[in-house]
């Protein structure tokens, strides 16, 4: 597989959207900008990391807006944007890339779909952007129309831009002090070759008050009001040990929880709900439990996941419900630190989350004491 790395151009002040704060950093639908744009290419399972390129003012709400996903530290841009793709570029040197793409953080709409074909087509050269046909007719003119310009063959640069990584750094080196529109002008000044990949009308840069209503209006008519439902069921079976993990907590106890992980049943069913909401399959699939590199770990690693992948999806958690069914230990004390952590992890409020504790009357293994099972529910918006 080749390396990938999404460097996201977030450095510029953005004041034409009329808010206070630099575009980018404004709340859309309930979530910063940049934070949907990161998080479609921190989910994607062709894209090895993100590095976003800010303005140092920005760090604080650079700091907030990108809360718990996992990136790069961010790198400082420069006075214009193609000094801050450069810096970006230079920053990712000791990388061992193969390929970059380079997106504008006002682009919150890129599909996954359009991150895979535009990477796809680095397989045939160096170069690759997500371009649109232009379909209104161009016209020349000052007040009265001197011109009308043939349309044909004509199509509008959108992001992502994505390059073999050496020959662009190459390219930037070398058009250092110019004055370039694009990354793709950039590289055809280099003699690169660039291909068109077809983007979509979603895939529009946000820039104007009209614009960011245009998305508002995306996230949050049609699709947006859709809920999705997920259950997840887990049950886990006691051996020695002197505590058991529930829901993040530890617990002190005579006995431990047997798994491959730290056996946190009530966490493992939380994200089969989650995953079971979006069709993403189960914590099986994105674990698997014969990978060495789970043994023993900490289960909010999957739950961090989970949450990604939900993000990814264009999803919002509504809330989860979790019953952890068991004799002992006995879960009341702790269920407002299970529900801290859960929440924290979730990135959600605290009254979205509920724990709740049962017995089965000493019915069955979960009566027995053999083991401790865990029932879950989520609800996920997705818009
Ligand atoms: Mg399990």
């Amino acid at each position: 597989m080749p390396k990938s790395v999404a460097l996201v151009v977030a450095a510029g002040r953005g004041h034409r959207a009329g808010g206070e704060i630099p575009k980018q950093y404004m709340t859309l639908a309930g979530r910063p900008l940049l934070r949907r744009t990161v998080a479609a290419f921190a989910g994607h399972g062709e894209i090895d990391t993100v590095r976003v390129v800010i303005n140092p003012d920005d760090r604080a709400l650079y700091d907030a807006a990108v809360a718990g996903l996992t990136l790069l530290e961010p790198v400082a841009g420069g006075a214009e944007r193609q000094d801050s793709v450069r810096n970006g570029l230079e920053s990712l040197v000791e990388h061992g890339l193969d390929n970059v793409l380079i997106h504008d953080a006002a682009r919150p709409f890129v599909t996954a779909d359009l991150i895979s074909r535009t990477l796809a087509a680095l397989d045939h050269g160096p170069g690759a952007i997500a371009a649109v046909p232009l379909s209104d007719t161009l016209k020349r003119g000052d007040g009265m129309i001197t011109e009308t310009i043939p349309r044909d063959g004509l199509w509008r640069a959108q992001t992502p831009q994505a390059f073999h990584y050496d020959a662009i750094l190459a390219a930037h080196r070398d058009a250092a002090g110019l004055s370039l529109t694009d990354d793709a002008a950039v590289a055809e000044r280099a003699g690169l070759a660039v291909t068109l990949v077809p983007g979509g009308e979603d895939n529009f840069k946000v820039t104007t008050p009209e614009d960011f209503e245009r998305a508002q209006r995306m996230l949050t008519e049609g699709a947006a009001t859709e809920a999705r439902v997920g259950t997840g069921f887990d049950a886990h079976r006691f051996g020695a040990g002197d505590h058991v993990m529930l829901c993040g907590a530890r617990i002190a106890h005579d006995r431990g929880l047997v798994g491959h992980s730290d056996a946190d049943v009530g966490i493992h069913a939380i994200v089969d709900a989650l995953l079971g909401a979006i069709g993403a399959g189960d914590i099986g699939d994105h674990f698997p439990p014969a990978d060495p590199r789970w043994a023993g770990a900490d289960s909010t690693v999957f739950l961090a996941h989970a949450r990604d992948l939900v993000e990814r999806a264009g999803g919002v958690i509504g809330n989860v419900d979790v019953t952890l069914i068991c004799e002992r230990p006995r879960v009341g004390p702790h269920r407002a630190a299970m529900i801290a952590c859960l929440a924290e992890v979730l990135a959600i409020a605290p009254d979205r989350v509920n724990v709740k504790a049962t017995t089965t009357e000493r019915l069955g293994f979960t009566g027995r004491g053999e083991g401790i099972a865990a029932q879950a529910v989520a609800t996920v918006r997705i818009g």
